[in-house]
């Protein structure tokens, strides 16, 4: 028998899964082995854009995966060939590098950058500028460039010549960014982190301070992007454009799927042989996401996408109101942060057991922050649904507090 005991027996302890058996999607519901329903504000940690056991979706995989499922890059297909059209046609960038996770692009994305600046320049030119509290992913390479040390202690030395430096501080900018940075990476706004949105000033800052010192100015939009935020990418929204940009997550509609983006001045460095991916653009994840791109950059869906957020926002507030329990609330489009009070950060866990118990599904981030990322096309209804949901969680726990 399969049960959820299975995991602790077979499976590497770095999880912890919640207590139930998932067994099928509709939508943005999940239902487990009982049949018990859930909704889902979670849409597999911001991937699941469209929703579980979406029609259009199943059909892509199927025709495409009646043709083949994977043939590698020493030949093309036109799906994966579509979607890199699509993402140039859609955004500033001129070209595309696919692989099949957020790590995997940032990874790409630094040696890249590290890459660029020793064709270019001097060899000295290779610190990577990177901020507390972010997150690029599980390689090796990117948890010493991520800013929480936790991930990286222990493996033995670190990828040297990286940089943390506090968020959203302009102070010192200047002399910390120098003629040695080869690179700047950030989130538009800190996902794992704790949802903490990039101010604008601090974006323009980065944006000059990297043209001053001929720095690459890396946004990793692996959480922020494919219309998560309510544009395509969020740098559309903020007037800054990087100069790479990388994405994952959402882009594969639930299948592994991750795209380093940028122009083609930088992606030339990345001459014959220089990287590589076995699996990078796969045809039957390409497909989907050629249908996720087409999908999502339509201004209506997106502006849904900005005003459900809004909704979402504006029922927080009231909650906050009628609880003591909640200090902040943080975010944009369907990327939500609800920061407790300290007195109850650590209930967080309980929370998320209550809320699953009750029947909805949330993520958490950062220091006591419940994180909200639901599928883009979640329809209002089901909002409104999982909301009474956490209303009632949070009210009693407030009220148990009084
Ligand atoms: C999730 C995430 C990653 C890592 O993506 P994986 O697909 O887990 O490798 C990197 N950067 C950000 C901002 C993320 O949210």
């Amino acid at each position: 028998m399969i049960t959820r005991k299975t995991f602790d027996e077979v499976m590497f302890p770095c999880y912890k899964p919640q207590n139930m058996m998932l067994s099928y999607g509709k939508g943005s519901y999940l239902y487990d082995s009982n049949d018990k329903k859930y909704v889902d504000f979670t849409s597999g940690i911001a991937v699941n854009c469209l929703g579980h056991n979406n029609k259009k979706i199943v059909n892509i995989i199927k025709k495409q995966s009646k043709k083949f499922c994977h043939i590698s890059n020493i030949f093309v297909n036109k799906k994966t060939l579509k979607l890199a059209k699509l993402l140039t046609e859609h955004t500033d960038f001129e070209k595309v590098f696919f692989v099949n996770s957020g790590a995997e692009a940032n990874e790409a994305a630094l040696k890249l950058a590290r890459r660029y600046a020793f064709d270019n320049f001097n060899k000295d030119k290779d610190e990577i500028i990177s901020f507390y509290k972010s997150f690029h992913g599980r390689t090796f390479f990117t948890v010493c460039t991520g800013g929480q040390s936790k991930y990286s202690d222990g493996f033995g030395p670190k990828v040297s010549s990286i940089k943390h430096l506090p968020y959203n501080d302009l102070s010192n900018l200047d002399s910390l960014i120098t003629d040695k940075t080869c690179a700047v990476i950030l989130e538009p706004i800190q996902g794992e982190g704790g949802i903490i949105e990039a101010q604008k000033e601090f974006l323009l800052k980065l944006r000059e301070l990297c043209d001053k010192h001929k720095a690459l100015l890396i946004f990793d939009e692996v959480q922020t992007g494919v219309g998560r935020l309510g544009s395509l990418y969020a740098y559309m929204d903020l007037g800054v454009v990087p100069d790479i940009l990388t994405s994952a997550k959402g882009i594969g509609g639930g299948l592994p799927l991750g795209a380093v983006l940028t122009f083609d001045k930088i992606a030339k460095h990345f001459s014959l042989g220089v990287h590589g991916s076995t699996f990078g653009g796969n045809p039957v994840s390409c497909a989907v996401g050629c249908h996720v791109i087409k999908k999502i950059s339509d201004k209506d869906f997106l502006d849904k996408v900005k005003e459900k957020g809004e909704y979402i926002k504006d029922h927080l507030k009231d909650l906050q109101k009628s609880t003591n329990i909640i200090k902040d609330i943080r975010g944009k489009g369907l990327l939500i942060g609800i920061e407790l009070q300290d007195a109850v950060i650590d209930k967080i866990g309980f929370i998320q057991s209550e809320c699953a118990k009750n029947g909805l599904l949330v993520l958490t981030a950062g220091h006591g922050v419940i994180r909200l990322a639901p599928a883009l096309n979640i329809k209002k209804k089901v909002i409104k649904e999982g909301l009474s949901i956490l209303d009632k969680v949070l009210l009693d726990i407030s009220n148990t507090l009084k």
